[in-house]
């Protein structure tokens, strides 16, 4: 596995490679889901490149930015066992030249659910994202559909700009709980991670977002939203200071 850790290494490894190239981008804090997706990617193209780059201009709350897991050492220990072909971990001021003057907007999307409870966020995601598509230049990408409304923009965002790039949506992968699996989750309690699974059996089982609303209630959440969009139903919801999302088909 290469391990490319500027811009420049990037491209010009990216020069010497003509293969299809699967991408999945990161943010480091390897778990079971990110692995998901890196399995996906194998399967269906030559060579397979990870990014693992904690964005900062995805952040709109910096002590999130502070205490989001990092783990360079045990993420690169994963991805050797899995055999990719190249891992890449930029820096901020090699990613952002501009130090983020020019950025990515979407005007309709990205204002609601998690958009309206994280200004500025999803601009932050697709400025990067197009960072990225265009150092890495994919045949395909691959998105988790537990941050679904991120893939959707994604997606809408490869259309709009004529990217071509295929973009791969994967389903979400779970603890035995039901839990989804995040980074985040590392930072709850033994209880917290107990109390934090009935966020899916709430959301999958409720006769409609009201009722689900008031369930998440009474298991001690905060909830930010819970939302039906496009056969989905979405939420956000706050335990012990952390912020957790999760949807479900319906
Ligand atoms: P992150 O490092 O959180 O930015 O996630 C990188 C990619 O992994 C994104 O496309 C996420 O949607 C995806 N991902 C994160 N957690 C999961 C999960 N539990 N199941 C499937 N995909 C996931």
């Amino acid at each position: 596995m290469k391990h490319l850790r500027s811009v420049k290494d990037l491209k010009r490894w990216r020069l010497s490679v003509s293969d299809n190239i699967g991408f999945v981008p990161t943010m480091g804090a390897l778990h079971d889901g990110h692995l998901s997706l890196i399995r996906k990617s194998k399967e269906n193209n030559d060579k397979t490149v990870v990014s693992i780059f904690l964005n900062p201009t995805q952040f709109d709350n910096t002590s999130d930015l502070e205490n989001y897991p990092a783990s360079l050492e045990e993420d690169l220990e994963k991805l050797r066992s899995v055999d990719i072909e190249a891992v890449w971990a930029p820096k901020f001021e090699d990613l952002y030249p501009d130090n983020y003057r020019y950025s990515i907007t979407e005007k309709d999307l990205s204002l609601k659910l998690c958009g309206e409870h994280r200004p500025g966020h999803f601009d932050g995601v697709l400025t990067v994202v197009m960072k990225l598509f265009n150092l890495v230049r994919p045949k395909r990408a691959y998105f988790g559909e537990k941050d679904y409304q991120q893939m959707l923009l994604i997606q809408k965002m490869n259309d709009a700009f004529f990217l071509d790039i295929e973009i791969i949506p994967c389903p979400i992968v779970r603890e035995s709980s039901g839990l989804a699996m995040s980074s985040r989750n590392k930072r709850l309690s033994q209880k917290g991670q107990k109390q934090a699974s009935h966020l899916y059996q709430v959301i999958k089982n409720a006769q409609n977002s009201a009722e689900a609303n008031q369930k998440l209630k009474e298991s001690g959440f905060n909830v930010e939203y819970i939302e039906e969009m496009d056969g989905r139903r979405l939420a956000a919801v706050e335990l012990e200071g952390i912020r957790l999302i999760d949807n479900v088909s319906i």
